[in-house]
């Protein structure tokens, strides 16, 4: 009874300062001119609302607020669901699980290198069918395209790069992966000898390990044609550190320019940068330079940017000789507008430290003045690849490098296989040839491994007819060619436009412009071998939009 009272005096105290606090507050909000009239009206107003129901909102704002609601859950569950998976594939790849150990029953892979082709290789290849060992100087898998990006400081060079671990310790059966070089191949007593060449070594640094099956996919080093200075003076484009030296190099032309003092050719000598190769490369690396002038140094080297020249050289008649003819003269359109000279038939005699000694199409020769040579011109055996070659001198007379057969069998030799721009093929020395090759491995050695089973198992067959049937089993497993489809070409050509040359339905599509730009971004994001890559180089792009590209010096 009594705290039945007690409530009631409750309620009704509550009730009371409700309705104290609630003028309060209308007060408080009510400025000093609004008059007590004004506000009786408003409260006769909305009595007299309270009491008619309110008019229901036309059908098309009905329909409008329920396009608004249904969108703003689509979008929540796409959010939501979005980030969830991206938590779970970055969890997954970030912890890898347990793994079987060796299996001394089962036969040795050993693939040298860790590119485009090993690593395709690799990740296709079922580990628990050998023992896989992996050796390679670079501990990492390094996306090529993207070189010239890191070269300018849009990309960050650990964005493009992927240890080979990662990939490894994701695989059913433990992979081995030694930082070394191999030195030295024995095709006869199937070995091979390495060496770690790093700055800090062990006790032990070299060893011989021997193999079953060896996976050759060592790549190629770039070419000089033996011409004077190209070593001592010109930066390369074909490794990670290759691209860190020329962005130091760049930006140490520009302060150098920027000292004060400099004369004003010495300025414009110091910001001559010559670009020597038409093909992709050294076209995306001048579209990446003069992207890094246009876009940053403007800003901040404001009197020197409009000094900065880019030349490209060619030796043959025009750039970009794997593209179609509509490509070449839209690039050449676009070069033109971004003022990068370019300079076809035109062959460099001499890289000296200050200068590039150029032979024109008119047979002249003369010295061009310059701050930095990069050089991005063809390919060439490594003297591991002539060695091994010259072991297997009747099959191996290929000058350009490794003789393979339809299987990718090295020419020769039953146990080597050879993938990549270390062999001498139909096909163009590209990352799309390489990593298809490497993927057809990763089949091949599926279908070996189940033919020494079933030979194992022919050898231990108790009756004839087991024995008959699986010979018929052994005979069924065929290895069918390799096969190469071609899935087009792209480039970078500065200025936010790319070119492409497709196939599609087995006919020729060729675009340029910002569309195909877009195009290219999407291809090669999607191409790049993990969610980690993905989403480092998707951020680098938006730091560079937002930020610029950065011109600080190591
Ligand atoms: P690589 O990828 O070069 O790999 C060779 C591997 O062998 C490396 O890991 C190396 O460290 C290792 N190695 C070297 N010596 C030894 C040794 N003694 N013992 C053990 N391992 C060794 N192709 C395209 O299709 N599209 C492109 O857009 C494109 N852009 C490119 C841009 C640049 C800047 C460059 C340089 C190349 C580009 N390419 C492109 C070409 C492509 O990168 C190559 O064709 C591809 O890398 C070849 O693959 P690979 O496996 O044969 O060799
Ligand atoms: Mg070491």
């Amino acid at each position: 009874m009594q705290a039945a009272r007690h409530a009631r005096l409750m309620s009704r105290t509550t009730s009371r300062t409700l309705v104290r606090s609630h003028v309060h507050v209308q007060k408080l909000f009510l400025t000093t001119s609004t008059s007590r009239a004004q506000l009786g009206s408003v409260a006769s107003t909305a009595a007299a609302a309270s009491q008619t129901p309110p008019p229901s909102p036309p059908p098309s704002q009905g329909r409008w607020r329920h396009f608004l609601q249904t969108l703003g859950r689509v979008t929540l569950v796409t959010v939501v669901g979005a980030s969830a998976t991206f938590y779970y594939i970055a969890h997954k790849e970030k912890h890898p699980g347990s793994q079987l150990p060796f299996d001394p029953s089962k036969k040795t892979l050993v693939i040298l290198g860790s590119g485009w082709g090993a690593t395709s290789l690799l990740k296709g290849l079922d580990t628990s069918d050998y023992n896989t060992i992996v050796v390679s100087p670079k501990n990492f898998f390094l996306f090529t395209p993207l070189l010239p990006s890191v070269a300018v400081g849009t990309l960050n060079a650990r964005s493009i790069v992927q240890p080979t671990r990662y990939l490894t310790r994701h695989k059913s059966r433990q992979v081995l992966v030694i930082e070394a070089e191999a030195k030295e191949v024995d095709p006869v007593n199937k070995t091979v000898t390495l060496s770690d060449d790093s700055e800090i070594q062990g006790q032990i640094s070299s060893t011989t390990i021997p193999y079953d099956y060896l996976v050759y996919a060592v790549g190629a080093e770039t070419q000089t044609f033996g011409i004077p200075g190209v070593k001592e003076h010109a930066c390369f484009m074909k490794e990670l550190h290759d691209a860190e030296k020329m962005q130091r190099r760049f930006l140490d032309c520009v302060e150098s320019a920027a000292f004060p003092g400099q004369s004003d050719d010495e300025k414009d000598r110091l910001l001559h940068m010559v670009v020597v190769g038409g093909g992709p490369t050294g076209i995306e690396l001048s579209g990446e330079l003069r992207d890094f002038l246009e876009e940053d140094l403007k800003s901040w080297y404001p009197e020197l940017a409009s000094r900065i020249r880019i030349t490209l050289v060619e030796a043959l008649p025009n750039v970009l000789p794997s593209f179609s003819k509509e490509l070449i003269a839209y690039t050449e359109r676009t070069f033109k507008e971004s003022e990068i000279e370019i300079l076809t038939k035109t062959m460099v005699r001499k890289v000296n430290e200050k200068s590039v000694v150029l032979k024109g199409p008119d047979g002249v020769e003369r010295e061009v003045p310059c701050g930095m040579v990069v050089w991005a011109a063809g390919n060439t055996g490594r003297q591991i690849t002539r060695d091994l070659m010259a072991k297997l001198p009747e099959d191996q007379t290929n000058k350009r490098g490794i003789n393979i057969d339809d299987y990718l069998r090295m020419k020769g030799s039953r146990d080597i296989f050879a993938i990549g721009d270390c062999t001498a093929s139909s096909y163009a020395p590209t990352a799309q040839v390489a990593s298809q090759q490497g993927s057809y491995l990763a089949r091949v050695f599926k279908l070996l491994a189940k033919k020494d089973r079933l030979e194992g198992d022919l050898t231990h067959a108790e009756t004839s007819e087991t024995a008959e049937k699986l010979k018929k089993q052994v005979d069924k497993v065929k290895l069918k060619p390799f096969h190469y489809s071609h899935q087009g070409s792209l480039a970078y050509i500065g200025s936010d436009k790319a070119i492409a040359d497709l196939p599609i339905f087995g006919r020729e599509w060729t675009s340029g412009g910002v569309a195909t730009f877009m195009f290219w971004r999407s291809a090669y994001l999607s191409t790049l071998f993990s969610l980690r890559n993905r989403s480092l180089v998707a951020g680098d792009w938006v730091r560079v939009k937002l930020w610029g590209r950065d011109v600080s010096r190591e």
